[in-house]
């Protein structure tokens, strides 16, 4: 059976101090769920604060992008051994927000993810198309460059620890989310296509989160889905009473 994981993207939200209560808050209320991988992903400055926090529970901690070098002249930019040292094991790259407001692309995605598995540290690596790609039949098309183009020259096994987060860009915040149908026409073709790159057993082993105003209300019936093996939720990640919810029903499935 494959693992189930819900991660919560905070964005650029919080101050510390209360990313310290919510993350507390978050591992109160998940405490006794043990058949859920639970991950939240602040932003990086509360990384310490937060790894104190949640000491000791369920939770595991992430941020929210990574350079592919580990040091050097690149202003702005953290590494994964600074990541790890702080306690993350999980990383989320290739955010549809990071590829739209701020230049990434799936060579990027790429560079990443080779960094990053080499690293320790699990890698979310988002994707998904926009409403004008949808609407103008192109979404097996995205969904293949992207992963094409950002798995290009990754080794990847059943025990590599690779996430992937299926995430139609159209339902990003936006309170629309994708028909149970959609999400798992969606999941089924990117596992096929990791099938056909990587063999059946490793695309069988591998979690695709599904990421797109999931809440408490839709949870079930999108994880119900054959193909979704969890979510990446924004929005209700900062609600600790709606993450819990999504995660407890994401346990009972
Ligand atoms: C996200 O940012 O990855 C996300 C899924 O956001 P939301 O749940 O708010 O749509």
């Amino acid at each position: 059976m494959r693992e189930r994981i819900i991660a919560g993207n905070w964005k650029m939200n919080t101050l510390p101090e209360e990313g310290a209560e919510l993350a507390h808050e978050v591992a109160k209320a998940v405490k006794d769920i043990d058949n859920v991988k639970i991950v939240i992903c602040p932003p990086a400055t509360h990384l310490c604060h937060i790894s104190n926090a949640i000491k000791g529970s369920n939770v595991g901690l992430g941020a929210q992008n990574v350079h592919w070098e580990e040091k050097g002249a690149f202003t702005g930019e953290v590494s994964t051994s600074m990541l790890k040292a702080l306690g993350c094991q999980w990383v989320i790259i290739g955010h549809s927000e990071r590829r739209q407001m701020f230049g990434e692309t799936d060579e990027g995605v790429n560079k990443r993810l080779r960094h990053i598995v080499k690293s320790n540290i699990r890698p979310i690596v988002c994707i998904g198309e926009t409403l004008e790609e949808r609407q103008a039949g192109d979404t097996f098309k995205v969904l293949e460059r992207q992963i094409r183009i950002g798995f290009e020259g990754v080794e990847m096994s059943g025990n590599s620890g690779v996430v992937i987060a299926y995430e139609p860009v159209w339902a990003i915040g936006t309170g629309l989310t994708a028909t149970p149908e959609q999400a798992q026409e969606a999941h089924h073709f990117i596992r096929e296509l990791l099938s056909e790159m990587y063999g059946s057993e490793n695309a069988a082993a591998t979690v695709i989160q599904y990421g797109g105003s999931m809440n408490e209300k839709n949870a079930d019936v999108l994880m119900s889905c054959e193909d979704v093996d969890g979510g990446l939720i924004g929005g209700a990640s900062l609600k600790p009473e709606s993450f819990a919810a999504i995660v407890n029903a994401s346990s009972m499935i």
